[in-house]
């Protein structure tokens, strides 16, 4: 009982920071997994065993204190850019140790190359990881920048609740805007790039999109500052269009590195 309640507390507290929140990264994940190649998603399949993606979007999240896996995936859910938006190598390894999701989707590209030699269970926790780090890249809460000291947690009132703007980012905003919505709804509502938009955001790999995402927020980095009171006309008339690109940019960058990753 008593770890069973320590065990709640702990998840409810992880996703109290979860970016994008459950209707943003299952909305991603559906997204994405309709665009996987037909052979590709059959051998996604195997791996988690009939699981659709979105059924385990939040579980980077989930396990956010609970070790093994509070160590080895510490850090993932945000990577950092200069002021520039230019995640390179050094900026990662020098703030972050080199714990940002980028430095992680480079990994992942390497040790899955001979995935096939894996073990299941080990092709399954990267599946799982990397469906939620591509997602995160474009949370504009879990984008740091190397000037910007902080990530967003100062009070301020959203529809005069007391909140701070990374929730609002992860959660209010796009769940608020879509009361009653299933996460399927969302996806045919977003699913909307033509096959030539889809080539022009999914070049390069996980620095190339972390600095597309990093480069579309950072016009607005300084628009929201403590103790402002957000509303629809100051913050969800631009904000929410911004939301929902990154949302798509994720989606089918999600979906070209897995069609990748297992192309064979
Ligand atoms: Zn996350």
């Amino acid at each position: 009982m008593r770890k069973g309640l320590v065990l709640l507390a702990t998840l409810m507290l992880s996703l109290s920071c979860a970016a994008w929140g459950r209707f943003g990264h299952t909305t991603i994940a559906e997204i994405a997994e309709r665009h996987l190649k037909p052979d590709v998603k059959e051998r996604i399949m195997h791996y988690t065993k009939g699981q659709h993606l979105a059924d385990f979007a939040l579980f980077m999240d989930s396990v956010v204190n609970i070790p093994p896996y509070k160590q080895a995936l510490k850090g993932w859910h945000a990577t950092i850019v200069d002021v520039k938006c230019r995640c390179t190598k050094s900026i990662r390894e020098s703030v972050r140790k080199s714990r940002d999701g980028v430095t992680a989707m480079e990994d992942f590209r390497k040790s899955l190359k001979n995935y096939k030699e894996l073990d299941d269970s080990t092709v399954f926790l990267a599946i799982k990881c990397i469906v939620h780090i591509v997602a995160d890249f474009h949370c504009p809460s879990h984008i740091r920048y190397e000037d910007k000291g902080n990530d967003g947690k100062e009070p301020i009132k959203y529809f005069k609740k007391k909140t701070t703007i990374h929730k609002v980012w992860d959660t209010a905003l796009i769940q608020g805007e879509h009361k009653k919505w299933t996460y399927k709804m969302y996806a045919d509502k977003l699913d909307t790039f033509s096959e030539k938009e889809i080539k022009r955001v999914t070049k390069g790999w996980a620095k190339e999109w972390f600095e597309d995402a990093a480069r579309d927020f950072r016009p607005y980095l300084y628009r929201v500052e403590p103790s402002m009171t957000l509303g629809r006309e100051n913050f969800v008339e631009w904000a929410l269009p911004l939301a929902e690109k990154q949302i798509q940019k994720a989606s089918y960058q999600l979906a070209y590195a897995l069609n990748t990753i297992f192309a064979k």
